[in-house]
């Protein structure tokens, strides 16, 4: 058997075509940044999103990073992150300067915990970023209804949940603003890095077009000190191609979840994903916990089938963010899905058989 986690040559060998099509047609248009192709997948994900507007830009932490800037959150000021994340969320804030406050998640849900969000705010608090890990939307309207209670903006960590699904409406829509990415293995991956912002707020909206180019909306006229963080056009080109078959994908990506969630049921030592009513997710990773962790890890390879830690260590236990002096059992919701979490195989092209012959090695392993 030999089931690697993720193979993206399959999905770029179906797509073959319309890619070279698109590359030669950028490279014959001779404009490779801020051209045609930005413009028109910029359009083309803001619709996708239901936003009105989407700016491209650099990478997912750009996106988080250039949101914080927009909204002048910096200095002094805190913002609330999940303590389970991709540290990504945490270093948008330290690189706009503000301290990020983790909060713990739903050992269900793995989402930051509604009720736990009031407690950790205080007078320096400007903003509440939430993640939706895995492609499952948090509880927007909780976080929403906490927001309006104290003034702060709530910034959604979409890099994992393009197309999921909060109460009917789309991810990238549910906040002020929201920060997608598109690295290679998301969702929506380029052939490179990329990333968005979308939001309903003009005047961020504004602001960030200038931030993302030096702090220029004229060429050569500064109103601010931006940034360099643009998505090029040999990356907007291809994100345009795969996001035509972007809904197509995660309606495979719920198969297989179906097959995963029907298949495990059931083993008392593993711990499935719960998917509150609300939430239509879009599974851009299949995560279970086992107190068996490694062992699990390591008899699935020998079984030939590849699997990944998202993420082995939490946020606040690494060296980089040693200065904030968490200690072990500091967070201990985040430290004990960090030591028992591991993400299955799971992409728009894995097969069912092979889905199937998943289900039974874990089955296998915990019997
Ligand atoms: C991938 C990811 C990011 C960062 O995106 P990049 O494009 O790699 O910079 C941020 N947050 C989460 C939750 C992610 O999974």
């Amino acid at each position: 058997m030999n089931i690697p986690f993720l193979d993206l040559k399959v999905q770029h060998q179906h797509l073959r075509t319309e890619l070279t099509q698109a590359f030669n047609e950028v490279i014959d248009s001779g404009w490779f940044i801020q051209g045609n192709q930005l413009v028109l997948f910029e359009q083309e994900y803001a619709r996708f999103c239901n936003t009105t507007h989407c700016i491209g830009v650099g990478n997912g932490l750009d996106a988080l990073h250039l949101i914080l800037r927009g909204y002048d959150i910096g200095a002094g000021d805190e913002v609330i992150v999940p303590s389970n994340t991709f540290i990504a969320t945490w270093l948008a804030v330290s690189y706009a300067g503000a301290t990020p406050i983790p909060v713990e998640p739903d050992l269900r849900t793995y989402n930051i915990s509604p009720e736990l969000i009031e407690a950790a705010i205080t007078p320096r608090t400007k903003a509440i970023i939430a993640v939706h890990l895995y492609g499952q939307v948090a509880d927007m309207d909780a976080i929403n209804s906490i927001a309006e209670k104290y003034g702060l903006k709530v910034i959604e960590d979409a890099a994992q949940s393009q197309g999921a699904l909060y109460k009917g409406r789309l991810s990238g829509g549910l906040g002020d603003a929201a920060g997608h990415s598109f690295y290679p293995g998301k969702n929506l991956g380029a052939l490179g890095d990329g990333g968005a912002i979308t939001t309903n707020d003009d005047a961020l909206a504004e602001k960030l077009r200038m931030l993302r180019n030096y702090g220029s909306k004229v060429r050569y006229h500064n109103e601010l000190k931006g940034f360099n963080s643009r998505l090029d056009e040999l990356q907007a080109a291809f994100l345009r191609v795969k996001l035509q078959k972007l809904n197509q994908w995660n309606q495979q990506r719920k198969l297989i979840a179906a097959i995963y969630q029907q298949g495990l049921q059931g083993l008392a030592s593993l711990a499935l994903p719960i998917v509150p009513d609300w939430a239509d997710p879009v599974w851009h990773l299949y995560v279970v916990r086992s107190s068996r962790r490694d062992e699990l890890q390591q008899y699935l390879l020998s079984q030939g089938i590849g699997t990944v830690i998202h993420y082995p260590i939490a946020p606040h236990q690494q060296d980089a963010y040693a200065e904030l002096k968490l200690d072990q059992g500091s967070l201990p919701t985040a430290e004990k899905i960090h030591a028992e979490i591991i993400s299955l195989p799971l992409d728009p092209y894995l097969s069912s058989d092979n889905a199937t012959a998943v289900v039974n090695a874990v089955r296998q392993f915990h019997s």
